[in-house]
């Protein structure tokens, strides 16, 4: 069995705090144990919570499209979430509820060790970009151990505020030459080994 596949059979039966007692399913993930792009929302909703599945209700279906607009699908990526159980009545995760569950991301990125992390919405910004609003760093970069993070909106609020659809739709298109770049800097070859550089 693959690494992610245990993971995710560990995840689906954590009770690390009290969201098991009302989940149907968890949601650990899906995608690609090879991805190099890794979304990662708020938490699973009535439809992720039914099927075990993450980003499989409207905002899903808007996730999908906006994936399909830089050529990808969700086969080549990995789509995860901040909370693997559905809070109840959808309310906002708790604070305890996040950090009992972060030991769960923390492994995912370590399995999965993608090239760039998309956070998607307020919540997952919140546990790589300290201190900063949504507003402000939609659709920016930063680089840190070889990993790029790129925050988003959150699909679910593009699809409630007509305004921020066109906004999302644009920060999603600048992934691709994003990863490109850090592509590029990450196989560079070490400076002992470019010609002519040290003769
Ligand atoms: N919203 C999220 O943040 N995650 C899901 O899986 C579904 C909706």
């Amino acid at each position: 069995m693959s690494a992610l596949s245990e993971l995710h059979n560990e995840i689906a039966v954590c009770q690390r705090c009290d969201l098991y007692k009302y989940r149907t399913k968890a949601v650990p993930g899906e995608g690609s144990e090879n991805a190099e792009i890794m979304f990662i929302g708020e938490a699973p909703g009535w439809h992720e919570d039914q099927q075990g599945l993450p980003f499989v209700g409207p905002a899903g279906q808007y996730l999908d499209n906006l994936l399909v607009s830089i050529n990808l699908n969700r086969g080549q990526v990995y789509i995860a979430n901040v909370i693997k159980c559905r809070p109840q009545g959808n309310r906002d995760p708790l604070p305890a509820e996040i950090s009992a569950c972060r030991k769960w991301l923390d492994r995912q990125i370590e399995v999965i060790h993608p090239k760039m992390i998309v956070t998607l919405g307020r919540y997952s910004m919140a546990m790589f970009f300290s201190g900063k609003s949504i507003s402000q760093i939609h659709g920016t970069a930063q680089k840190r151990d070889d990993i790029i993070y790129y925050a988003m909106y959150h699909p679910a609020a593009a699809l409630h505020q007509q305004s921020l659809r066109r906004t999302i739709e644009e920060d999603m298109l600048k992934i691709p030459s994003l990863l490109a770049e850090a592509k590029n800097i990450v196989e560079a070859e070490p400076p002992s080994q470019q010609l002519g550089m040290f003769e």
